[in-house]
């Protein structure tokens, strides 16, 4: 199966790829990625091939975008997992390369926002988001999307991004998609492989938090300060979970809110097992996407 696809191992390969799918008026879909793929991360790259001729992924774990404490060497990497997983989802090509093709010698151009990355995960993870804006810049240079999809449960990740094409004239289209989610209602995510049996059920603490929040606020609530309390009471009552954040905030902007409206984004990071976990979620329409 996994012959079917195109891998592209070069930047230089990759632009002359990109140049001639232009040339032909192909659309493309991409979805840039760290690997490691679940289904959150096939769900993009279904709706990348369904919206658009091609469907293009890029698999490549950014330094950059890692803290020098953070998890870089032990993400979880599994190239040849990741290419017969696409083959199933109507992938058709994959750009993955290395880091040092990526940011040869004397690479020092960055990224920066200067507003929306002072709080949640900018403010947890100093320089992630300059990491994250330049990768991303870097790759839609070289693949030249007609859309690109983002997963709403990086939802700081998807607002930057947005308004990095907004504020550098990027020609392309930034689609948002819903949080995929286990059965049980944990949000996938690669990071998930690092629980153990009993951390994953503690996991479960965040999506329940949001849950309730949202039943309180289909009841009627829209104090911002009793639903926090509510999500934060399921996490706190869940043993071995660390809350990091939980707040109520607008979509748009991410500044909190003291009323909920119908634009309210609760968010929740906490740690398990040592592994950070996020969720999110619109209050008033807890599974649709946000964006
Ligand atoms: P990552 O490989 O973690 O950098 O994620 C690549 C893309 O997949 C990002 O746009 C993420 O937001 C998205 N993604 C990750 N987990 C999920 C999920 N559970 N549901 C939807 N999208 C996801």
């Amino acid at each position: 199966m996994t012959d079917r696809i195109e891998t592209i191992t070069t930047p230089a390969a990759m632009a002359a790829r990109a140049a001639e799918l232009a040339r032909r008026g192909v659309r493309v879909g991409f979805v840039p990625t760290m690997g490691a793929l679940h289904d959150g991360h096939l769900e993009l790259v279904r709706t990348a091939r369904a919206k658009n001729d091609v469907a293009l992924v890029s698999i490549f774990v950014n330094p950059l975008q890692f803290g020098p404490n953070e998890d870089f060497t032990r993400y979880p990497r599994d190239l040849d997992g990741d290419l017969a997983k696409l083959a199933t989802v109507g992938c058709d090509a994959v750009f993955t390369t290395d880091a040092a093709s990526m940011y040869p010698r004397g690479f020092a151009t960055y990224v920066v926002n200067d507003a929306l990355t002072d709080r949640f995960e900018g403010a947890v993870r100093p320089g992630h988001f300059r990491g994250v804006l330049t990768v991303v810049a870097k790759l839609f240079h070289l693949v030249r999307p007609t859309v690109a999809y983002f997963g709403q449960k990086d939802a700081q990740q998807a607002l930057l991004i947005r308004r990095m094409v907004a504020d550098l004239d990027f020609p392309l289209q930034v689609s948002v998609q819903p949080t995929v989610r286990e059965p049980d209602g944990l949000a996938r995510s690669s990071r998930n492989v690092f629980l153990s049996q009993e951390g994953r059920t503690r996991g479960l603490a965040l999506s329940r938090g949001l849950k309730a929040a949202a039943a309180r606020y289909a009841a009627g609530e829209r104090s911002a300060a009793a639903l926090i309390a509510t999500a934060r009471g399921e996490l706190e009552a869940t043993a071995g979970v660390g809350v990091d954040y939980v707040a109520l905030v607008h979509a748009d902007t991410l500044e909190d809110v003291r009323q909920a409206d119908a634009r309210a984004l609760m968010w929740v990071a906490a740690r398990v097992d040592g592994v950070r976990l996020l969720d999110n979620a619109l209050l008033s329409a807890p599974t649709e996407a946000a964006w």
